[in-house]
């Protein structure tokens, strides 16, 4: 063979090489499927297709509502292997696995109840016969999004994106592809598709559709919204977050740690609004301290497919490097305790870290970092001193922690509980954490035309 067409065929080779996806179980690291990426022809030609089905689906909302009615049986009956597909793909404790489908199937029903009176048209007193805003359909709407909670992730923008008559292209983190195919199968409407793609290529999908909903990095969502802004489409985008935990003289420990614990250690730490750095009155400081390392020790860690699991490893091993790198990087810093040891692959123990000066990143891993604080000024200057508002949260005497409310920069605060999704309120932040909301009202007017009508 002459020089040139070995090099064509390495070329190929490269080729194949890089239009295939690989999964593996992060706790294992045995290969779980291979997949062919898809070139933006293939992808063109969906869209297509999803431009036709969405002109039908749009047509009627209570069609829409039975269609979705069928989706959540569908979601019933496969709840077990969905479950399973996260933990293989992502390392998610199975319990955990389970309750975020658990919620997935929460958020179907309540949009099957509640849909058609947030879309109802509003009528307007003016000087016209009849005025009123009507919430019409954008058309395509594109989801990219990230491995953390494969289906949850999804949910959140895809069911009332559906529900207001719109179609739904997906774009899920590779890692993930099993659960992504396993989503579409499972949805098995004509208006809801993933696509196999690696996130350089996603980008290129941003000029035919009509709008974008994306969930990750701060850094992926710049490009996204740069991209999005000079084709002109509307985009929703919920980033990062390095959310305060805020613990008043006057709380009550005991409850505070288990909040504390849960809410930094759930999920290996790999959750936009867990509790990220913990801010906390000098007074009871030691107190909270010696009970957060206790709780934290006593985290029952390994194979996440066993049901008493609750700590498994990180999604991946450029995840867990990344961490392990931050961890590095806070020892510089302060004194730094981990408390399980012994652990190999993908696995972080559960970290606490009382840096003397700032730490500004997002730690996406088990480490809680902790600072002090003497004055309500000061922790909520502390509470701020950070690029991201996703949200907060405040433990003690909920009028005391109530009146400091408002000087948070985050776009949800929650008094006595650690931070959660709910279909019922407003999802999403400020500053660096993004714009625009999910979940409620809000947020399924985020995909519609609010479309004003005067009639004379
Ligand atoms: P990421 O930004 O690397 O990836 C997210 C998605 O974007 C993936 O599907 C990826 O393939 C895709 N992508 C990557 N590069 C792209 C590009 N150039 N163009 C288009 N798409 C691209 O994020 P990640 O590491 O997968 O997820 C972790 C981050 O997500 C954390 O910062 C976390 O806080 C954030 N997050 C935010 C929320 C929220 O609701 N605010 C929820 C979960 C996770």
């Amino acid at each position: 063979m002459s020089q040139s067409s070995s090099l064509l065929v390495l070329h190929l080779i490269s080729d194949c090489l890089v239009k295939m996806i690989i999964t593996e179980n992060p706790y294992s690291g045995e290969k779980l499927g291979e997949y062919d990426e898809e070139d933006q022809g293939s992808i063109s030609s969906k869209i297509s297709r999803l431009r036709h089905s969405q002109l039908e689906w749009a047509r009627d909302i209570s069609t829409r509502l039975d269609a979705l009615h069928e989706v959540k049986a569908r979601f019933q009956a496969r709840s077990s292997e969905l479950a399973r597909s996260i933990t293989l793909e992502m390392g998610k404790p199975i319990s955990q696995a389970e309750a975020e489908v658990k919620k997935s199937i929460w958020l179907i029903d309540y949009t099957i109840q509640t849909a058609q009176e947030m879309l109802n048209p509003e009528n307007v007193k003016t000087e016209a016969r009849r005025s009123y805003v009507r919430f019409d359909p954008l058309g395509v709407v594109l989801l990219i999004e990230p491995w953390n909670y494969p289906v949850w992730q999804v949910m959140r923008p895809a069911v009332p994106a559906l529900a207001a008559g719109n179609a739904v292209v997906l774009k899920h983190a590779s890692i993930v592809t099993g659960t992504s195919l396993l989503l579409e199968e499972i949805f098995g409407l004509d208006v809801f598709k993933s696509v196999v793609a690696r996130g350089s290529a996603a980008e290129n999908i941003i000029p035919m559709v009509d709008s974008i909903s994306f969930t990750g990095s701060g850094q992926t969502g710049a490009k996204i919204a740069s991209k999005a802004g000079s084709e002109l489409k509307k985009c929703v985008l919920e980033l990062g977050g390095s959310d305060p935990f805020i613990v008043l003289h006057n709380t009550n420990i005991e409850s505070t740690v288990a909040a504390a614990t849960d809410s930094r250690l759930q999920n290996a730490g790999q959750v936009c609004i867990s509790a990220k750095r913990f801010i906390v009155h000098d007074g009871v400081s030691k107190e909270f301290g010696e009970r957060l390392r206790d709780s934290f020790a006593r985290v029952r860690i390994g194979n996440p497919m066993d049901p008493g699991v609750y700590l498994g490893p990180l999604s991946s091993a450029e995840q867990t490097k990344i961490v392990r790198e931050q961890v590095s990087k806070l020892r510089d810093l302060g004194e730094v305790e981990e408390l399980a040891h012994g652990l190999e692959g993908n696995f972080i123990p559960p970290t606490i870290a009382n840096p003397h000066s700032e730490f500004k990143e997002e730690v996406f891993g088990p480490v809680a970092i902790v600072t002090t604080f003497s004055s309500d000024q000061e922790a909520l200057r502390l509470a701020n001193d950070s690029p991201y508002g996703l949200g907060a949260s405040l433990w003690g005497n909920s009028e005391h922690a109530e009146r400091l409310v408002p000087y948070i920069e985050a776009g949800m605060v929650f008094v006595n509980k650690k931070v959660t999704s709910d279909p019922r309120l407003p999802f999403g932040g400020v500053k660096r954490s993004g714009f625009g909301r999910e979940l409620s009202r809000y947020g399924i007017l985020e995909f519609t035309n609010i479309k004003s009508v005067w009639v004379d």
